[in-house]
């Protein structure tokens, strides 16, 4: 537990969960999307229909039917799949433990973004790696910096990569450094690990081929999750890749939780089966666009013009960076007074290694309207005074 980081921001968040405080801290999905009505037929069916099968034990690397569609629906974007490429796990979450369980022993070397996905730096650490962290910029990660920093280290163990809408920054990695990072990747032999939680929340511009698709050497473990296109409760997601691959993650995987929930799965499988996922996916979209939208101009509005923020075409994330010497994190403890009323994630927890205090995380997604604009005036009000 040495390495592992005691997290003050989570006591400030705490303060966030106040139901008068505008919380722009979590990446929760917006609740009113849930698809209810539907995940409640499924549920009753199979308990009064099926519930020999749906109450059982299953195989450990997740109910066949499940791996099926989830291979289904990853052949449809462009990365021929079979069931048994595919390993259920409890959300990308698990991805990222299982990977680091496989690969990294102390001390040897996680090539990350910088900044990266808090989680990932919590599922990292209990496997003691050295982080080296690649420079990031509106196209992702910098594949220059990247060829620099894996010609310094001779451990490196995985590259690890948010492609589409990072977490925390928006970005999208362009399709030149795609095809640039995989190249890095077989000249230096490495494990690439593709996060796409955010994948099919697009709301511009054209899809991007996934870096599993591209990669000619089954070198890419693709990490899919269920969390933001039906629910994060279900905790459901995939880790799709080379038989080899997929076979040591299983073993993994049995060894720490046997197996996924089994009526989870089955009722996911028979949601894909009886519903259609992407026409509750193109009802999803517009509802987050406008709240990006709102987020973006009410920002434009009410911030001082030196608080810098992305614009993603998709995922639920945009990212703040405040003047040089500006603490993001002491700011939330005023901004979180009942004057604003109003929390966000400080982006110094993101950094693996030089933690820079002048940025904030703020996620537009689980936040109604009125009270988002409400939030972004109250929070540029305090920002105006301060800066
Ligand atoms: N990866 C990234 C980049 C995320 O943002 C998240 C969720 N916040 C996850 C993985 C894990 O989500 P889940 O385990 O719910 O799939």
């Amino acid at each position: 537990m040495a390495g592992v980081r005691p997290s003050a921001i989570r006591e400030l968040l705490r303060l966030g969960a106040d139901p008068s405080v505008i919380s722009f801290g979590g990446g929760y999905p917006d609740a009113s999307l849930f698809p209810v009505d539907e995940l409640a037929a499924v549920y009753a069916h199979l308990l009064v229909r099926e519930h020999a099968d749906a109450l059982q034990y299953t195989t450990s690397n997740g109910l066949p039917a499940l791996r099926a569609r989830v291979a289904e629906r990853l052949t449809a974007d462009g990365m021929p799949t079979t069931a048994d490429d595919v390993l259920i796990i409890q959300g990308g979450q698990q991805g990222l433990d299982l990977a680091a369980k496989l690969v990294v022993d102390p001390g040897s070397v996680v090539v990350t973004e910088n900044p990266t996905f808090l989680g990932a730096l919590i599922a990292f650490a209990p496997t003691e790696p050295t982080y080296a962290p690649v420079r990031t910029d509106a196209d992702g990660m910098d594949t220059d910096d990247l060829q620099r920093v894996l010609e310094a280290h001779t451990d490196v163990r995985m590259i690890y990569t948010v492609p589409d809408f990072q977490n925390p920054t928006g970005a999208t990695l362009s399709l030149e450094r795609r095809h640039r990072l995989l190249a890095l990747a077989d000249e230096h032999d490495l494990l690439v690990v593709e996060d796409t939680p955010y994948r099919a929340h697009r709301y511009e511009g054209t899809s991007l081929p996934t870096l599993r698709s591209l990669d000619t050497s089954g070198r890419v473990l693709h990490l899919g999750s269920f969390s933001k296109i039906l629910a994060p409760g279900l905790r459901l997601g995939w880790a799709a890749g080379s038989p080899d691959l997929v076979e040591r993650l299983g073993l993994l995987k049995l060894a720490a939780d046997t197996q996924n929930s089994t009526l989870n799965m089955a009722a996911t499988s028979r949601y894909l089966e009886a519903y259609d996922i992407d026409a509750h996916l193109a009802r999803a979209r517009p509802v987050y666009r406008r709240k990006r939208d709102l987020m973006l101009e009410t920002m434009a509005a009410t911030f001082p013009d030196e608080v810098l923020r992305t614009r993603p075409e998709g995922g639920l994330f945009v990212w703040l960076t405040f003047p040089e010497g500006f603490d993001a994190a002491d700011f939330l403890g005023r901004v979180l007074l009942p004057e604003a009323a109003v929390a966000y994630v400080p982006g110094a927890t993101f950094f693996p290694v030089t933690q820079e205090t002048n940025h904030a995380r703020m996620s537009f997604s689980g936040v109604p309207d009125d009270r988002l604009v409400d939030g972004i005036t109250r929070m540029g009000r305090l920002l105006h005074r301060e800066l």
